[in-house]
């Protein structure tokens, strides 16, 4: 049997930054416990639904996992290995935020065997950082690297954002000296995207954004710049010094089976799609999933795996052929017999493309 991926949300945030729309609540010491102790118990009864599953990779995401105590993330791996299979190899990430007291929370969870961090870096200019509501300096990201590498950790990843209020060329050329500077082997781009509801979707008039031409120049320098620094895009906001690409995410975009535990996590398993609702005290008190429906369709493959390098293969012949055909969309692709990918017009363009190819189906 294949291995899945366990996700686990640590919906916890010390300040809400005005571009997230993610479910999260204030830390409360109380509150953590009894979460801990629900996510451990959820660990258990998933395990008694799904069976004893071969698992390779665990992935605590937020929310900010570095919000809650060390301890409290090593009770919750404890618990994953207890009941699932988790091989010797497996890769374990945690987010952390460089603003949390990392030199108490690092040990603990590496001790537990977290073995890969993800550093929310945004942007190494304070003013972008402090427009993103984001606390610490550039130099304390650099310092959170640097712990991680103290205990031997290599696996690293730190977040970009690209079209982020007052940012420019010169801005992003900076930020990506940071990076390629610090050498870390993996990267993520994400494009700013102003979410209804949240602070800045409600001020968008007011914030200083780069057009979208300009956002489109930003995101073909990261490409370039990161690819010159030997990281491979193998997706469309993700690059990698070949061999550490995040092998959880890959789940996700290969349309892989994983089990996602904490409100507001989303499950793929035996077929269906299901998910926890956006309630922590709903999920502390045992509330179950909701049914999403079934997984794996085609529309799901292509939706999915369109966003890698590597594109979507097994796919039916004749619809490789149909969408190969279409000269509107040959500037963006690149179709063999029954594979599909986008090349780098067709990820810049993906949105329409994507859409244009499901269409099809
Ligand atoms: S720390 Fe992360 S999850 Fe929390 S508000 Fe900021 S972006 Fe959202």
């Amino acid at each position: 049997m294949k291995p899945m991926g366990i996700y686990i949300h640590i919906p916890f945030c010390r300040s809400f930054c005005p571009y997230c729309d993610f479910y999260k609540v204030r830390p409360d010491g109380e509150l953590m416990q009894k979460y801990t102790e629900a996510v451990v118990n959820t660990t258990a009864s998933f395990s008694h639904i799904y069976g004893r599953r071969p698992v390779d990779t665990i992935y605590f995401g937020g929310g900010t996992p570095s919000a809650v105590p060390g301890s409290f993330v090593a009770d919750m791996l404890q618990a994953v290995r207890e009941n699932f299979d988790v091989a010797p190899d497996a890769e374990i990430t945690v987010e952390c935020n460089p603003s949390s007291d990392l030199e108490s929370f690092l040990p603990a969870v590496f001790a537990a065997g977290v073995n890969r961090v993800s550093l929310g870096l945004q942007s190494a200019s304070d003013g972008e950082r402090r427009a993103l509501g984001r606390a610490s300096d550039a130099a304390r990201v650099k310092q959170a690297v640097a712990l991680v590498r103290a205990a031997g950790i290599e696996n690293i990843s730190l977040d970009v954002m690209l079209g982020v209020p007052g940012q420019d060329r010169e801005s992003l050329i900076e930020t990506l000296e940071f990076c390629t500077g610090l050498k870390v082997p993996h990267i993520s781009a994400y494009m700013l995207k102003l979410e209804e509801g949240t602070v800045f979707f409600n001020r968008r008039e007011s914030l200083a954004l780069p057009s979208e031409d300009e956002v489109c120049d930003m995101y073909e320098l990261t490409c370039d710049t990161l690819e010159s620094a030997g990281l491979k895009q193998y997706e469309i906001s993700n690059f990698a010094v070949p061999g550490f690409e995040s092998r959880h995410n890959l789940k996700y975009w290969r349309d892989e089976e994983y089990l996602g535990i904490g409100p507001a996590a989303h499950s793929f398993a035996d077929g269906r799609r299901f998910f926890f609702p956006s309630d922590i005290n709903a999920f502390i008190s045992g509330a179950g999933t909701v049914d999403d429906g079934p997984g794996g369709s085609i529309e799901e493959r292509l939706m999915l795996g369109l966003r890698l390098a590597e594109g979507v293969s097994d796919l039916p012949a004749d619809f490789a052929g149909r969408v190969a055909a279409r000269a509107d969309l040959a500037p963006f692709i690149e179709a063999g017999a029954t594979t599909l990918k986008l090349n780098r017009r067709g990820f810049l363009m993906s949105n329409r493309v994507i859409f244009e190819i499901l269409e099809m189906i």
